[in-house]
């Protein structure tokens, strides 16, 4: 058991059994959640605890095995081995609004859409509570730049590790923790439906961002095997359950692919099938992936696609692409990495 993936009442239940009073579990909760990496950091416990607690729960922090830092806009990438070997990515932004850390929920992802370098090898495993928090906390302890926003679109399907991704985000979100307010975490998933659903029964303020990538089933079909168990009409019809919800608008991310999504007839086809959903776009140049032949939109697409969203009343962003020198998107470092290892 990691100490890190209990709330503090979980925690304080454990000290109990420990026969260490409460106030030993806040302490130690509020060190944890300040990225320490060992015990004896923590001078304000008795030296036995620490000990005690050293030897029952070892806290196997991340290694930086890579650290890329981009020269034109200051992103940074980690590529950590967790304590069984595997690596997962997480890429810090700088925003006007504040520092934002993307991190992975799963080591690869079973998902399978076509354009996505972290889906080729598979889902090897799923990552527990603590192993999410510790992105956030290292990369902040790392850069030294805080963290104010957390994007949940990194390596892995959120919904498909979902009590673990409920627990991370009540854990990050915790007073004593990180203080994270979910307005300022957005939660980007493929579209599986049932848990769309499970996640708007917990009403909570974070913004859910849906991957759709396509006007239709046709065109869906051919990228994201994921459309044949949940058709876009479905998906869409569970957005808009999910905004009687809670009232957040949806956030749509559309990567622009060449010749496949990227035509006036298919932003006017959104603009049909979305009639009545607040919704924003997301408009993502796709970032070209070594295994895959889908070639990025041209900018004079990307504009006009943009221009029918806006004027038929769907506010629309160009994602501004970060990092781009520092092979930054999805996956893309984890699997050079696995890549040389083998
Ligand atoms: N599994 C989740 C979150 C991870 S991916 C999801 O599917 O939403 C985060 C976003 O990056 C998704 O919208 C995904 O479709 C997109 N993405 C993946 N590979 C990409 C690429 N090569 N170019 C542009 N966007 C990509």
């Amino acid at each position: 058991m990691n100490l890190k993936s209990l709330t503090l009442p979980e925690m304080a239940a454990e000290f109990q059994k420990l026969g260490q009073p409460g106030f030993r579990a806040k302490q130690v909760y509020t060190w944890l959640h300040k990225g320490a990496r060992s015990y004896d950091e923590m001078t304000n416990l008795p030296k036995a605890l620490r000990e005690a607690l050293a030897e029952k729960y070892p806290i196997c922090p991340p290694k930086v095995v890579r650290k890329q830092e981009s020269q034109r806009d200051g992103t940074i990438k980690y590529l950590w081995q967790l304590h069984d070997g595997n690596c997962v990515e997480t890429v810090l932004m700088r925003y006007h609004y504040g520092n934002t850390v993307c991190i992975s929920t799963e080591v690869g992802c079973r998902m399978g859409c076509a354009f996505c370098a972290s889906t080729l090898g598979g889902l090897v495993r799923r990552l527990e509570p603590h192993e999410m928090l510790d992105q956030v906390l290292f990369t902040q302890v790392d850069s030294g730049l805080p963290v104010s926003h957390i994007v949940l679109m990194g390596i892995g399907e959120p919904l498909d590790n979902f009590d673990n991704v409920m627990r991370f985000l009540e854990l990050v979100n915790s007073p004593e923790g990180m203080n994270i307010s979910m307005r300022h975490i957005s939660l980007s998933t493929c579209g599986l439906v049932p848990k769309i659903d499970e996640l708007a029964k917990r009403k909570l303020q974070l913004t859910l961002s849906v991957s759709l990538h396509a006007p239709n089933d046709e065109t869906r079909n051919k990228i994201m095997p994921v459309n044949r168990a949940y058709p876009s009409e479905e998906l869409l019809n569970a957005c808009r359950r999910y905004y009687a919800q809670t009232s957040r608008r949806i956030s749509f991310e559309y990567a622009m692919i060449d010749g496949v999504n990227d035509s006036e007839a298919d932003a006017k086809e959104l603009l049909r099938r979305l009639k009545g959903l607040p919704a924003h776009f997301n408009l993502i140049p796709l970032n070209h992936v070594e295994e895959s032949p889908l070639k990025p939109s041209s900018r004079a697409a990307v504009a006009k696609f943009q221009k029918i969203l806006e004027d038929g009343g769907i506010p629309a962003t160009v994602r501004r692409t970060l990092g781009g020198d520092i092979d930054a998107s999805c996956g893309q470092l984890r699997r050079k990495y696995n890549k040389e290892k083998n």
